[in-house]
């Protein structure tokens, strides 16, 4: 094994929420990293799908703003919760019931060099979803069209 594939196999990764209270640092490798299309990630994220990366709970830490979080257990529910930051409600990591795996959502993530693998509960995906290399791509926010 080459020193750059050691180094890259312990990457610490950061992210935080979006008024920066809360930040936190994980570690490389990834057990999964999935979009999730199921309709309790698609309420929870507010978006099409959600995008979580899996790894094990003692690959991660806090680093700022732990008191800043609440959190949401669906009742009877082993692999769904929801942990979000009290200030700006964004998405926030959360640690599944039995403890040992700890999933972060995408979103929060900097510098993020991977790529998700799968998507899971397809059969129950958005009716308007669609592929988003099939819309017209904008740099950035496109120009208002006159009102005619
Ligand atoms: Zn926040
Ligand atoms: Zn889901």
């Amino acid at each position: 094994m080459s020193k750059d594939t050691a180094s890259e196999n312990t990457a610490r990764l950061q992210g935080s929420c979006l008024c920066g209270e809360v930040r936190y640092t994980f570690t490389k490798p990834f057990k999964l990293f999935q979009y999730c299309h199921c309709s309790r990630c698609r309420k929870v994220s507010g978006t099409v799908h959600g995008a979580n990366i899996f790894i094990f709970s003692d690959q991660f830490q806090w680093l700022a703003g732990e008191d800043k979080l609440t959190h949401y257990r669906f009742p009877d529910a082993k692999h769904f919760g929801s942990t979000f930051c009290k200030a700006c409600g964004s998405a926030m990591p959360w640690i599944t019931a039995d403890t040992k795996t700890t999933i972060v959502p995408a979103g929060g993530v900097e510098s993020l060099d991977e790529s998700p693998t799968q998507s899971i509960f397809w059969d129950s995906h958005a009716d308007w979803y669609k592929e988003p290399s099939s819309l017209p791509a904008h740099a950035a926010l496109p120009e208002r069209k006159p009102k005619a």
